[in-house]
């Protein structure tokens, strides 16, 4: 990016704006609050009768005769001389000829010193800021940047990459994915002791690739390699170059390895690789340039140098698949390493990291809260115990109890908690809604327990009802998809029934969803329909990333009718099915909904307390 006007002006002009409010809030007032002696004031049109009458003795205009104190008597004045201030709509040339006729004090005042000098910086405020911030930015960039014609680039006014001498992060504060941590260990001792490699003639993988989904630890994880090895620790991420203009990326994967073959051995962690080293020339979108050109000097780069040089470039992704393969090639990133979201072992490692520093009730046992949160990410239970802290914090307590925890958890799940309705229609069909899918949930073998029917509303959801997950959600059975599946319409099909078709409402919108994608998912990827033992989906495929464009899905248009015809299949007969455990239950169903609306929240084990008055639970598995 050359200097340009344009990115002069694009650089300066909110920094223009800014100055000016400053200007504005620390100068302007000082300028006005020359002559506020007189406290009474009179329109213009008085103060001309005023002079007509005779009654006005002296006036003094200031600010460029916008202002004139006047110095008048006046029976309405009690007969006493009194200053008066009168604001000038123009100054006309007839009202000085009037004054000076009645032979009136006339004196004009010169703005005062003091607020010359603040006028005259006020005036030089903005220049002078703009001059010393375009100093400061050409020093910057001079200082960071190799070669001429980068000065002005707009990406560099940030950092370029983040560099930090010692991360401080050890292997002690990642949890829970110890395969990850162990091929890593190798790779400290190398950075420690390179000379046991070398001496045997092994070769250092230069490149590693993190592959996992976000918020498992694959930064945290790179950290504590550096911090382990005592190494400096260079970030950056891919995501950056892609809002860059053409060049800058490529010139900052130059400068970021330049930088850090002078500080080797040294760890350089590229996040979100995948935006820039996917696969090349697929022409979406016309294809990028600029991508492609930071891509092809990293690959450069990471060919340039030798595998004991000391610098190891770790990379991370959550999808390896779209990956360019020339980043794959040996020498680049050959060693790929997974990062998962943690199972139940893992979570309570990583609370228990977590939880070194905090003050916890020790009633509160660390693995229920690791039972209750299937599916989360480390990120996600760090954020749950700091959640945790914030609400023990705000009830003033000096322990976290299992009260803020649950509290935490519900919140991370669903979003804020809102208030309840107050009592009316809505109120009602959204409790017929919520007991749907609770009693259907109950009544069904194959379906989670439920853990709580609320009616207080919660992020976008006006009522909510729980379900305890259960742990292994790896693999589910047929009949498991189709309760879940029954589950979901049970809101919408109780909502049908008691308020009749013409009267539901758009709050299923999101079980009807979920329903869908679950029957689409048992036709096309678990093979569970009549089509037969196929999968015609991948998982995952994604039409606007890349690769496999137009052919993820190989399958005729026959085959696309008779999915179409499978869902709509397993969802009606899932549908009726609801229908009739909903009628059949009616009686309790109002029972349900009555305390519901009472109460706001019933908790899994009363809410099977009551139906077991009536009916027969199953056993769940
Ligand atoms: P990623 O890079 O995979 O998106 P991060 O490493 O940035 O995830 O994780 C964010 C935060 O979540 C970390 O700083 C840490 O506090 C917490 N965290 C994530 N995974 C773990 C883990 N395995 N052990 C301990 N803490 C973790
Ligand atoms: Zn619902």
């Amino acid at each position: 990016m050359k200097f340009s006007w344009k990115n002069l002006l694009l650089w300066s002009l909110p920094l223009i704006v800014i100055s000016f409010f400053i200007w504005q809030g620390l100068f302007a007032p000082i300028t006005n609050d020359n002559n506020n002696i007189a406290n009474s004031r009179m329109t213009y049109g008085r103060f001309l009768e005023y002079i007509d009458m005779g009654w006005v003795k002296k006036v003094d205009l200031y600010e460029n005769g916008h202002t004139a104190i006047i110095e008048a008597v006046g029976p309405e004045l009690g007969n006493r001389i009194q200053k008066i201030r009168v604001e000038l709509p123009i100054t006309a040339p007839e009202l000085i000829t009037k004054i000076k006729n009645q032979g009136i004090d006339l004196d004009a005042h010169p703005i005062k010193n003091n607020t010359a000098i603040w006028n005259l910086i006020g005036n030089l405020f903005f220049p002078l800021l703009l001059i010393t911030s375009l100093i400061l930015l050409f020093r910057r960039s001079n200082n960071s940047t190799g070669g001429p014609g980068q000065a002005m680039s707009f990406g560099k006014s940030k950092a370029l990459f983040q560099i930090e001498a010692k991360t401080g992060v050890i292997f002690d504060d990642v949890a829970g994915i110890d395969e990850a941590k162990e091929e890593f260990e190798e790779i400290v001792t190398f950075l420690k002791k390179p000379e046991y490699f070398t001496a045997v003639g092994a070769r250092i993988p230069k490149g590693v690739l993190l592959i996992g989904p976000p918020g498992t630890g694959k930064t945290l994880l790179a950290k504590a390699i550096a911090g382990e090895a005592n190494v400096p620790f260079f970030s950056i991420s891919g995501s950056e170059f892609v809002e860059m203009f053409v060049g800058v990326g490529a010139s900052r994967v130059r400068d970021l390895f330049k930088k850090a073959k002078e500080n080797a051995p040294c760890i350089i962690f590229i996040d979100e690789i995948d935006a820039v080293g996917r696969q090349r020339g697929t022409g979406i979108g016309g294809g990028n340039d600029e991508r492609e050109q930071t891509l092809n000097q990293l690959l450069t780069e990471m060919d340039g140098f030798e595998g004991n040089t000391g610098i190891i470039v770790i990379a991370a992704t959550n999808r390896a698949d779209i990956l360019d393969s020339a980043l794959l090639r040996p020498g680049r990133f050959d060693r790929q390493v997974n990062v998962d979201i943690p199972d139940f072992k893992g979570r309570l490692e990583i609370l228990n990291v977590h939880a070194r520093n905090k003050k916890i009730d020790p009633k509160v046992s660390l693995s229920i809260i690791a039972r209750r949160t299937p599916g989360f990410s480390g990120a996600d239970l760090a954020n749950l115990l700091n959640e945790a802290a914030i609400l023990t914090a705000k009830a003033r307590k000096n322990q976290m109890t299992l009260q803020e925890i649950d509290k935490a958890i519900d919140r991370i799940i669903a979003g804020m908690e809102g208030t309840a309705l107050v009592d009316s229609k809505s109120k009602r069909l959204i409790a017929y809604h919520e007991v749907g899918h609770a009693i259907i949930g109950t009544l069904l073998e194959d379906h989670e327990n439920v853990q709580k029917v609320t009616l207080i509303p919660r992020g976008q959801a006006r009522g909510l009802t729980w379900f305890t997950p259960s742990e292994d959600q790896s693999l589910i059975s047929r009949s498991q998809i189709k309760a879940r599946i029954m589950g979901a319409l049970g809101g919408r099909v109780a909502e049908e029934i008691v308020f009749g078709e013409s009267e539901i409402t758009t709050g299923a919108s999101n079980d009807l969803q979920q329903v869908t994608s679950m029957a689409r998912q048992m036709v096309t990827r678990f093979g569970m329909s009549q089509i037969g033992p196929l999968s015609l989906e991948n998982e995952g495929s994604n039409p606007f990333l890349g690769r496999g464009m137009g052919n993820s899905n190989e399958y005729s248009d026959e085959i696309a009718v008779k999915i179409d015809q499978q869902v709509k299949y397993i969802v009606e007969e899932c549908y009726n099915k609801t229908i009739e455990m909903i009628k059949n239950n009616r009686i309790i169903i109002d029972k349900l909904v009555d305390i519901l609306i009472e109460k706001e929240t019933i908790e899994g084990e009363e809410f099977r307390r009551i139906i077991e008055q009536y009916t027969e639970i199953p056993t769940k598995a």
